[in-house]
């Protein structure tokens, strides 16, 4: 009666928010494109700057300065101020076009993303899923769905202690059920796997090694039983619990 019931409860909102959310309005605004952006006007207004300062001939000669001297009728030292600024202005115009092809890759990454859209549910084998995994999965699904992007299944089954395999089975047979289909995970396969986070460990250390020799991360050698009593300590003195970077001046020895 309860499993019944449970599955009542289930349709009645799996329709709902079938309806609700799968034909609602658009949630990304596509970013606009325009044909000239602000940086392309400055490097503009900086090219016609440097063409003002003075003609592009080659003034590394000598002989080339005094003649554009004469030719301009200024001194040689008025040339030097000249060709100082333009050197000044280079270096600014050479830095804007950085700037704006950065950008330029930003606003592609920005589009494809767009036209990708790439939704995971993680659900934890630990046992039957209750009707809040369910509906998270059902949020992702929609939305992946009204996006024309993917809905990946990876199963977060790190915590050992509560794994128990037959889990794993009985939350995809819900997804079946529904009528969840998954473009990425267990079963189906995809490019982005494994889709067991228990097998991803290795990519894990690797990066994290990685983020250690660039000198962004660093070693930590606490036992959970310090971390937990400083977890304990700092929610009693009412503070956001968080890591207190004890071990950040430790040599890896
Ligand atoms: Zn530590």
């Amino acid at each position: 009666m309860k499993k019944f019931l449970l599955l009542i409860i289930l349709i009645s909102l799996f329709c709902f928010f079938k309806e609700n959310v799968a034909n609602g309005t658009q949630i990304f605004a596509t970013p606009n494109a325009t044909t000239e952006t602000p940086q392309e006007e400055t490097i503009k207004s900086l090219q016609k700057k440097i063409d003002d300062v003075i003609p592009q001939i080659n003034l590394s000669a000598r002989s080339e300065q005094t003649k554009t001297a004469q030719i301009y009728g200024i001194t040689l030292e008025e040339l030097q101020i000249k060709t100082n600024k333009l050197r000044d202005l280079q270096i600014t115009y050479q830095q804007h076009k950085t700037t704006l092809e950065k950008n330029k890759t930003l606003l592609l990454e920005i589009q494809t993303m767009k036209e990708t859209v790439r939704v995971r549910f993680a659900p934890s084998p630990t046992g039957i899923p209750h009707i809040g995994n369910t509906r998270t999965a059902l949020f992702n699904w929609l939305f992946a769905r009204q996006n024309g992007g993917q809905f990946i299944v990876r199963f977060e089954d790190t915590d050992r202690k509560r794994y128990r395999p037959e889990a794993e089975e009985k939350i995809l047979e819900i997804l079946e059920f529904l009528g969840l289909n998954w473009d990425e995970g267990p079963k189906v396969g995809g490019p982005c796997g494994p889709y067991f986070q228990s097998q991803r460990l290795e990519l894990y250390r690797q990066t994290a090694e990685e983020l250690v020799q660039k000198g962004v991360a660093y070693y930590c050698f606490c036992s959970p039983q310090r971390l937990e009593s400083l977890r304990k300590d700092q929610k009693e003195r009412e503070q956001i619990p968080r890591y207190d970077r004890h071990c950040l001046s430790l040599s890896k020895k």
